[in-house]
């Protein structure tokens, strides 16, 4: 099963598309985390990516569309994967279709995640994770069971993304509502969207996409 997460920044994305991922065997892809990973190994796409993540706007089509084509032809990849912060313009959603075709795969589910803007700034001002697995955390609304450590791994190193700041969530919601929202119709159209409630707590929000995934 091939899916796709949509949501605002801090919509709960990632922590979907792990716990979803563990449950199903499925693989999660963050272009996020990929476009990170390329910064901080200072490739050329990471000083490329740099300065637009920092000022909380959106990478070029290209490069994402790049990273994302390549990525999905990993071996990994063959049982299914969930796209976590991918496609967020309607043009690569389109190129996502057609790579789609070319590669033999199909789009079985888009899970809407909907939060209200004001939780939004909260759930990204207080997020951190372990800088081990990557689990993600919360000061208010996830902490780990015993107090600095992980409770994945029982890391005991915690990081914070540079772009989790105030000022840089209120370029990255207005770059969300002008340049992603528009998915929602074009997947709606399609009849592949499904939407959730993701101001309910964690295991909340996970109930429902498993039973949307179910009447599928
Ligand atoms: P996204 O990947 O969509 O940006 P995350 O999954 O990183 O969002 O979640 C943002 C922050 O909010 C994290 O600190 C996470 O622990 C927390 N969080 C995620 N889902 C919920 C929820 N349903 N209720 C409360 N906090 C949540
Ligand atoms: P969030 O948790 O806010 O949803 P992500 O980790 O998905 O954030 O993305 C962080 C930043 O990486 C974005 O603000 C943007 O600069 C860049 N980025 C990630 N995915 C994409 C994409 N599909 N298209 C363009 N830019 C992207
Ligand atoms: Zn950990």
């Amino acid at each position: 099963m091939n899916l796709i997460l949509l949501g605002p920044p801090g919509a709960g994305k990632g922590t979907q598309a792990r716990m979803l991922g563990e449950a199903r065997k499925l693989i999660q892809l963050s272009t996020g985390d990929m476009l990170r990973a390329a910064v901080a190994a200072g490739t050329e796409i990471g000083k490329l990516a740099k300065e637009t993540m920092e000022a909380g706007k959106l990478v070029s089509d290209d490069v994402v569309i790049g990273i994302i084509s390549e990525r999905i032809d990993e071996p990994d990849c063959r049982d299914g994967f969930i796209l976590d912060g991918f496609p967020r313009t309607v043009a690569q959603a389109e190129v996502l279709d057609e790579l789609l075709v070319q590669k033999n795969k199909t789009l079985d589910a888009v899970i809407e995640i909907k939060v209200d803007d004001e939780r939004l700034v909260k759930r990204i001002t207080g997020r951190y994770t372990c800088a081990k697995c990557g689990e993600g955390y919360h000061e208010e609304f996830r902490r780990p069971e015993k107090d600095g450590i992980c409770d994945k791994c029982a890391g005991t190193e915690f990081s914070r993304r540079k772009d989790d700041n105030e000022e840089t969530v209120r370029s990255r919601l207005t770059a969300y509502h002008t340049q992603t929202v528009p998915l929602i119709g074009y997947y709606g159209n399609s009849g592949r969207l499904k939407s959730v409630d993701g101001m309910l707590e964690i295991n909340s929000v996970a109930k429902q996409i498993e039973v949307a995934l179910t009447e599928l």
